[in-house]
């Protein structure tokens, strides 16, 4: 057999070494503590949970879904829409139902891009961006992302020649990994850029609902002119602990959602109807378990970004995301600070290096573990640094 020229595209799982170096200490007997991975330790909210038993127990839900999702569960979409963004989208032909935002992201490759095409990709971020691209044959550009440019990737750098090639530009804010925000400013100029080069513009918005302080993260599709040439992907899984179901949806332009939905239609079924309908209930009735959640990473932020601080760990406080961004100390690399925080301390954390080139330099500490394990994990990495 031979497995397509493509897979061997897929650069080798990043984290693969810290995976094995965990596990062999695990192995010994050695207690852990993962900031690591972005998936809330929170169980789903319980009035979700009773939806879903009460949905799997019609029968009706047992049949093949709906390939674009249930009306109910577009129509809950497009309301939420409306009511946190003031945006209005037409539940039958501008919202798609998706098994998870991931899978809508890898799939809008499938839909809009050919073998040579450009996919412009910011230098930082989720990997699936990426290998997406990878995965027809495509080729990535990535856009700067760096502290001076406050992590908004510069699509102004993009060569007119990329330009020309490019299909799909991914943005994501609030940023996962970085935590930055994007101003209304960066979101026109972006759509400007994408409307003079005819190039599709993909926001994924997977955290637009877990901010801090005050702030209120927007939709792209609030913006003038973002109608036609955006897409926003959103999410369950983070805002309502909700990772294991598999729930999100896409928005936007019409055009972008049919073609998506052909993709889908052809790859798989739609969403089981009983999860849509768990789904309702969380977009229309949980707004003060949101709040509460963002409470609970707000604190842990606090107590995070003050203990790196006391280790004398560069980091700003993020205004949104489940992620702190912190500067590796002199000396160190991604990966060899992430070994040494391993080794030493027993705590896992991401090397920036992983979500792209320039995230070197940085590593990435989650915020869903535990208060309590979270203070023992910084008390062990200041024992490890001193
Ligand atoms: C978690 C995450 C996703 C994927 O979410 P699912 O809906 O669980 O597939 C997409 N984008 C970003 C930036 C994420 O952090």
């Amino acid at each position: 057999m031979h497995e397509a020229h493509a897979l061997s595209g897929i650069k080798p799982y990043l984290f693969a070494d810290i995976d094995r170096k965990r596990a062999a200490l695990v192995e010994r007997g050695i207690d852990v503590i993962s900031l690591g991975i972005g998936d809330p330790d929170m169980p789903t909210p319980e009035r979700i949970v009773e939806a879903m038993v009460e949905a799997v127990r019609n029968p009706a839900n047992h049949q093949y879904p709906d390939y674009a999702g249930s009306l109910a569960f577009r129509t809950a979409a497009a309301s939420y829409m409306s009511r946190r963004f003031g945006v209005e989208v037409d539940p039958a032909t501008e919202v798609l139902t998706l098994i998870g935002s991931k899978e809508g992201i890898a799939h809008l490759h499938t839909a809009f891009v050919d073998p040579g095409d450009y996919v412009l990709v910011p230098s930082i971020g989720y990997p699936v961006y990426v290998t997406g691209a990878v995965l027809q044959n495509a080729q990535t550009w990535a856009m700067p992302m760096t502290a001076d440019n406050g992590f908004l990737a510069d699509f102004t750098a993009v060569p007119d020649e990329v330009a020309k090639k490019a299909k799909i530009m991914f943005l994501g804010y609030p940023n996962n990994p970085t935590g930055a925000i994007a101003t209304p400013e960066y979101f026109d100029a972006a759509i400007n850029f994408c409307r003079q080069h005819d190039i599709l513009l993909a926001h994924d918005n997977a955290y637009s609902d877990l901010t801090f302080d005050g702030y209120v993260a927007p939709s792209i599709l609030e913006r003038p002119g973002a109608r036609d040439v955006c897409i926003e992907f959103f999410s369950l899984s983070k805002p309502f602990n909700m990772t294991g179901w598999r729930l999100g949806f896409a928005c936007g332009s019409a055009r972008a959602i049919a073609a998506l939905g052909k993709v889908k239609n052809n790859l798989d079924s739609g969403q089981f109807t009983a999860v849509q309908e768990a789904g309702i209930v969380a977009l229309t009735d949980c707004q003060d378990d949101v709040t509460a959640m963002c409470g609970v990473y707000a604190r842990r932020r606090d107590l995070l970004v003050d203990a790196l601080h006391a280790i004398g760990v560069e980091c700003d406080s993020p205004k949104a995301t489940i992620y702190v961004w912190a500067k590796v100390p002199a000396g160190e690399t991604s990966e060899s600070f992430a070994t040494t925080l391993l080794e030493k301390a027993h705590v896992v954390v991401t090397p920036g290096s992983g979500y792209g080139a320039d995230g070197e330099g940085y590593i990435r500490l989650s915020l869903t573990t535990p208060d309590d394990q979270l203070r023992e994990a910084v008390r062990r990495m200041k024992g490890a640094m001193a």
